[in-house]
């Protein structure tokens, strides 16, 4: 049974309540008559196919004089780009912790030297994606300022102060060493509380992050690939690929009822629906990326957490959420994993291998109910219209080794994929796609984009031996 169209309606986030006018995409080409080929096939218009148009149809690139195609299965920022969590922070030190472990300790199984490439390459994503925003012209709220990594038990704290001194002998030991660490560590339990407003705080690390409105940041990218004056772009939402076929020198793309679409290259942006399109896989491909139900809310803070004492900072707190402070609507914040798990709020089984974006669940609500007024210091009694207003589910792409998969699909020529980004997309894909649309135009793989992002049989394979990890 065909996977599209879905059997259920999704939940709207507040990214997707809020960007309705005129210059949004909603239902773009939906009544459009599907070309019959193209040079370069899109599937997926979230922020990887939405930033990988627009990097195609730049004066120069690859699809310079060349026609090419962007289709979703539903609208534009319709998956986990429309209903994330609005952060777009590279991680902390903590998180070459994460990439170095072991692939049986539930780690990406790197070299150090691989781990710090990854994660600055992260935080280039911050300063690349300011840059676009600013030479653009983009109006998608974007902010740039610090967040706070607040750690709330004695042992994530000694396992911080470790990170820290192990990591930074590290960096200087790469071939990145020079490059400021552009985090401080705060290891006073009294200042951690004081700067967090956060009683449970120990201590607390400070860097980069940053924030914009997906919705209207995938849109903006997208419109520039529209727009573009040295490309043919076009947008077809609604169109969900059904299968696709070897046809000559590249693909069919069977769309059902709207068609079928030829074209020398097709890049998969599908990220968590991925596997519906290898069905009978054996090759490790479609098991790498595990779809997983995740949710976020919005809060409406009260005055105390209004005004002059809204927060100033986004936030990653030790089993407690990611959250940023939007411009006008109050906070975006969600659950990570753990504190589901540990909270014994869902169990892996109601997490892993979900891909059913209409439901959210009591657990959650009650969750986001009371974790601000449980853990900010003076957040006080909400009124009316206050506390939580909103939430949504979304689903994002957990990779087995927690690393995307990016570039070339092993023995199937023309075809490239980008997905597998463990939550935090929003943090690598901008400077990504950069990447894979100069691959796609040298053929190259291109040497500012990590080497162990690449799609290998090898790779698949190691991590297929421990992909029990998430059961
Ligand atoms: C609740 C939640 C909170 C998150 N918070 C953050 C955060 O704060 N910071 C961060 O960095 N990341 C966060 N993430 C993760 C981030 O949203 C993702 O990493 C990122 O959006 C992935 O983008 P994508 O374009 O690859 O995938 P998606 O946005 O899921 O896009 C895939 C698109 O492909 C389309 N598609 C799939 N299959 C087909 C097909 N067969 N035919 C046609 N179209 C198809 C889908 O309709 C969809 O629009 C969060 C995710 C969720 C769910």
């Amino acid at each position: 049974m065909p996977f599209w169209p879905q059997p259920y309606e999704s939940t709207t986030s507040h990214w997707q309540q809020t960007n309705r006018g005129p210059t949004s995409l909603w239902d773009h080409g939906r009544d459009a008559a599907l070309p019959a080929e193209a040079d370069y096939v899109i599937v997926g218009a979230g922020v990887t196919g939405a930033s990988l148009a627009y990097h195609l149809t730049r004066p120069g690139a690859t699809a310079e004089g060349k026609r090419v195609v962007v289709l979703d299965a539903k609208d534009v920022g319709s998956g986990a780009s429309g209903r994330n969590g609005g952060h777009v922070s590279p991680r902390s030190f903590m998180y070459l912790s994460e990439l170095w472990a072991p692939l049986e300790h539930g780690g990406g199984g790197l070299s150090m030297e691989q781990s710090v490439e990854a994660w600055f390459f992260e935080l280039d994503n911050l300063e690349y994606i300011e840059r676009l925003v600013k030479d653009e012209g983009l109006d998608v709220d974007f902010w740039r300022g610090e967040r706070y990594e607040v750690f709330t038990s004695e042992e994530r704290v000694a396992e911080n102060r470790a990170a820290y001194a192990k990591f930074t002998t590290a960096i200087a030991a790469s071939r990145f060493a020079g490059r400021k660490l552009p985090w401080t560590m705060v290891d006073d339990p009294a200042k951690a509380k004081e700067l967090s407003r956060n009683d449970r705080a120990l201590a607390l690390n400070i860097g980069p992050a940053g924030s914009w409105h997906p919705h209207r940041g995938v849109t903006a990218l997208l419109r520039l690939a529209l727009g573009s004056t040295t490309s043919k772009c076009d947008f077809f939402s609604w169109c969900p690929v059904q299968a696709f076929a070897r046809a000559g020198d590249g693909w069919a793309l069977d769309c059902g009822e709207r068609g079928t679409i030829r074209a020398k290259h097709v890049i998969l942006a599908t990220n968590a629906y991925t596997r519906h399109l290898f069905p009978g896989d054996t090759t490790g491909l479609k098991d790498h990326l595990v779809p997983t139900l995740a949710q976020a809310g919005r809060v409406v803070p009260p005055a105390s957490f209004a005004g002059p004492r809204a927060l100033d900072h986004t936030y990653a707190v030790e089993l407690g959420p990611y959250l940023i402070q939007t411009p006008h609507a109050g906070l975006v914040l969600g659950p990570y994993i753990d504190v589901l798990e540990k909270g014994r709020i869902h169990s892996r089984a109601e997490l892993f291998y979900q891909d059913d974006d209409s439901k959210v669940t009591d657990g959650v609500r009650r969750w986001l109910q009371s974790y601000c007024g449980d853990d900010f210091t003076g957040w006080g009694q909400e009124g009316p219209g206050e506390g939580l207003v909103h939430h949504w589910s979304g689903i994002l792409a957990i990779s087995l080794d927690a690393q995307p998969l990016v570039g070339p699909v092993p023995d199937h020529p023309g075809l490239w994929l980008a997905a597998g980004y463990n939550g935090h997309g929003m943090a690598m894909i901008v400077n990504l796609t950069r990447s894979l649309a100069s691959h796609l135009k040298t053929g190259e793989w291109d040497a500012y984009m990590p080497r162990h992002y690449a799609i290998t049989k090898e790779r698949l394979d190691r991590a297929q031996k421990h992909a029990d990890k998430l059961t």
